[in-house]
């Protein structure tokens, strides 16, 4: 195995922390710890983490100072751990540039499935793995994007333009949740109606194209009041 990967913590509550550190510890990766949002920062700095688990509710800086503050100088993945109770904070944090969130309280496995998505998204960054970028296979579904085709279980599935753009965007982001502001400004454009309704009209239809039962959905998650899920791609 090459050099470890980091992985920078960021949070408050010790338990929660250390839980965290052990899990990500036995599966291999370098895990720094910090409990306050300015010890944090440098640390940021002086280790230079590749990846960055972010609590929001920290006591001495607000925790969308600290994505905004990352984003102005770096691309590295985000994950921002949130209690139920701040749906609209994850929203807000999603749209500053995190890349995805996890909601307390939550299992090793879960937490693992996000750094997974966190490290894949790291190596797209990095450009180092040019090959899986044209083709999205999950199950049954695969997407072509160079041909622009679309089958579920070998059957073609016709779209319309716009249940493409929505469909490639989400594959292409695959594993994290895309918030229904970002589709709406990535498919109708910065100045659309930022009104879900239409999103939510061509996702019926996406999902009665592609999901064998729309209301057990397999390929697109529904994250309520946030926003959509790919299903992360078969590796
Ligand atoms: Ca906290």
């Amino acid at each position: 195995m090459n050099t470890k990967l980091s992985i920078l913590v960021i949070e408050d509550e010790k338990n929660i922390c250390d839980f965290i550190a052990t899990a990500l510890t036995s599966q291999g990766y370098k895990v720094y710890k910090s409990y306050s949002g300015k010890d944090g920062i440098s640390q940021i700095t002086s280790r230079c983490p590749e990846i960055l688990l972010l609590d929001l509710g920290l006591p001495d800086l607000d925790g969308m100072d600290i994505i905004r503050k990352v984003r102005s100088w770096s691309d590295m993945p985000i994950i921002v751990i949130s209690a139920r109770t701040q749906e609209n904070d994850k929203v807000t944090a999603l749209d500053l540039g995190a890349d995805d969130y996890i909601t307390k309280p939550f299992g090793t496995s879960e937490l693992l499935a996000r750094i997974r998505t966190a490290v894949r998204h790291l190596s797209n960054i990095k450009g180092s793995d040019s090959k899986d970028s044209h083709i999205y296979s999950a199950g049954g579904l695969v997407i072509d994007f160079d041909r622009r085709r679309i089958s579920v279980e070998h059957r073609e599935i016709h779209l319309t333009q716009v249940e493409y753009k929505i469909v490639s965007l989400l594959a292409k982001n695959c594993g994290k949740v895309i918030t229904y502001d970002t589709i709406i400004s990535q498919v109708w454009g910065p100045y659309a109606d930022d009104n879900n309704r239409i999103l939510r009209v061509n996702m019926a239809n996406i999902r009665r194209k592609l999901e064998n039962n729309p209301a057990q959905p397999q390929y697109i998650f529904t994250e309520i009041g946030i926003g959509y899920r790919m299903r992360d791609a078969d590796s």
